[in-house]
């Protein structure tokens, strides 16, 4: 499967542990990460059931972000699951990928946040035209404080966060429910669901335009991108 050496040795390296959801089964999700006409590859994919397969040595550098500074940097974690059906991601998972991530962050010295511990759909494009390509897995139905609670976080980010200049809105995960419109095609609007995600508006009301994603807008592309 593709594979790089890293620049430099593991130990100094500044490591992001990164997830994506497979929407594909195990088999199929080994059978793409081994074959290098697909140009990807993982470090870890982890089962529904928490069994976890490690493909690439942490060593190496895995091709997996879809953006080369961040497969550089970073340690790629592959969950079994569906970006649309929260059902999938069940608490054995959360707990070997919450394990798996306290386990990497001690071995790496990385910082157990939110900056540091990535979901795919945090990566940016390299460039805005390659932002539209870019993923939004595990999706806005993924508990991440319930990811970060099973990977010891020192930091879980309370409701609302002021660092530096960036603000960070964080509702509850439980209380806030949300129904967003589906990426597959004829997919409707799904169910509302607990979510981390919030809509923002362009104004403070109810009816007020969703704010547009200028990078998205920019390739004319819909309101969606890949998982
Ligand atoms: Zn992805």
């Amino acid at each position: 499967m593709p594979r790089s050496p890293r620049p430099s040795a593991p130990a100094t390296l500044r490591t992001w542990p990164r997830w994506a959801t497979a929407e594909v089964d195990y088999e199929t999700t080994l059978a793409i990460f081994t074959n290098v006409q697909h140009f990807a590859s993982i470090h870890y994919v982890i089962q529904e059931d928490g069994h976890i397969t490690q493909m690439v040595r942490t060593q190496d550098v895995a091709w997996h972000a879809g953006n080369w500074t961040f497969n550089g940097s970073s340690i790629g974690i592959e969950l079994i699951g569906v970006a649309e059906d929260p059902s999938h991601y069940t608490d054995a998972q959360y707990r070997a990928t919450g394990t798996l991530i306290r386990y990497l962050t001690d071995r790496y010295d990385i910082p157990r946040d939110r900056d540091h511990i990535l979901a795919h759909e945090d990566l940016p494009g390299v460039n805005a035209a390659r932002q539209a390509a870019m993923h939004w897995d595990p999706g806005a139905y993924y508990d991440y404080e319930k990811l970060l609670r099973h990977a010891g976080a020192d930091d879980r980010n309370g409701p609302l966060r002021e660092r530096d200049e960036t603000v960070t809105i964080a509702p509850s995960y439980k209380s806030n429910e949300l129904g967003f419109t589906s990426c597959n095609p004829g997919g409707g609007v799904l169910a509302p669901r607990s979510t981390a995600a919030v809509m923002v508006r362009t104004e403070p009301s109810d009816d007020a335009p969703f704010l547009e994603d200028p990078a998205l807008a920019a390739v004319g592309a819909e309101d969606v991108v890949d998982v």
